[in-house]
């Protein structure tokens, strides 16, 4: 192999910056050429593609979003779309693609791997939802952001004696929610992998009330519902005033934490090596802090986990 691509695609990440520069750095220490690709499969499709160099990828570890930028492209989930990709691929002699990116962004790279053209991988989505790794790169930075916003929301909490209903990113995944309410303290995280139990919230909220406490804070994952439909709910069986706060696009931005940006720098690099030993078709994460990787088909066709075991814990803690 003598001329990678690399691009990302889907929601954007902190942390991807910081891909995008491993895949680079290692592809160009190991002698081979690296393009980027620019709006993910968009520019795949329209050819939006230039050559990178060292210095490409300078003063970027530490910038939020990512410098390829991204874009949702629905043509690539067609067959034709996807012909036009490779054929774009072809022309500028790229011999296998690292695709940065969730879960959406990986149909893309399978769709590749289908028609027989060699793709990794890497995770880089805030959601922390892809099947076989532990962690993916962006997660671990939206974390900080939501229990930064939700310290500062107690305090407002405390002072006016309130309620309030947190509602947190995440698409159709518990993660960012269930971590951020976990780390934060919450009282309550509402996500859509346990159907939460509005009696027992009631009673809960109500006792806190009679012994004296100031203050509630509910995390509700946007799967679930919106932050306002859940606080009207809060509301009708409770009769407690609540006040909502939505974080929205701030919890994908920011310079990415110290753990992602290893997460990202070893992952980048992995991915390229798997390409060097001639490998396609394979994601690549972390289990235990060690890298791994694997059939990239196993990360789009199984059902994404939360680990149940820190949902029982913040119930526990909560009480
Ligand atoms: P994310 O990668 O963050 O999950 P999306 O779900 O929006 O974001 O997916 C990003 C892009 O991946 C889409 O805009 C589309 O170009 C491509 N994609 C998604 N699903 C498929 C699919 N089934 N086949 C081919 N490409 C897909």
């Amino acid at each position: 192999m003598k001329r990678i691509g690399v691009l990302t695609s889907g929601g954007d990440a902190p942390g991807m910056n910081a891909a995008i520069r491993a895949v680079v750095r290692k592809a160009i220490y190991h002698g081979l050429e690296v393009y980027g690709i620019y709006q993910g499969y968009q520019g795949l499709i329209s050819g939006h593609i230039k050559k990178m160099e060292i210095g490409s990828v300078g003063d970027i570890i530490h910038r939020g979003g990512t410098i390829l930028h991204s874009a949702r492209c629905p043509e690539f989930q067609s067959a034709d779309g996807q012909k036009k990709g490779l054929k774009q691929l072809i022309e500028h002699g790229i011999e296998g693609v690292v695709v940065i990116g969730g879960d959406g962004s990986y149909r893309g790279a399978k769709a590749l791997t289908d028609l027989g053209y060699p793709c990794i991988g890497v995770p880089g989505t805030i959601d922390n939802d892809i099947v076989g790794t532990e962690f993916t790169i962006g997660f671990d930075t939206a974390l900080n952001t939501v229990i930064d916003a939700v310290d500062k929301i107690r305090d407002t909490a405390s002072s006016h004696e309130r309620t309030f209903i947190v509602e947190v990113m995440g698409r159709s995944a518990g993660d960012l929610a269930l971590w951020a309410g976990l780390a934060a303290g919450a009282e309550t995280i509402v996500i859509p992998e346990e159907p939460i139990d509005m009696e027992a919230m009631k009673v809960r909220l109500l006792k806190g009330l009679e012994r004296g406490k100031k203050h509630s804070i509910i995390i509700v994952a946007e799967g679930v519902m919106s932050g306002s439909e859940f606080a009207e709910k809060v509301t009708e069986i409770t009769g407690i005033d609540t006040r909502v706060s939505v974080l929205g696009h701030m919890q994908r931005g920011g310079s990415p934490t110290a753990a992602d940006r290893m997460l990202a720098s070893r992952l980048g690099a992995k991915a390229v090596e798997l390409l060097l030993a001639g490998k396609g078709g394979r994601a690549v994460g972390v289990e235990c802090n060690e890298l791994i990787d694997y059939d990239i088909t196993e990360a789009t066709s199984l059902p994404h986990k939360l680990d149940l075991d820190i949902y029982r814990l913040s119930k526990e803690l909560s009480i």
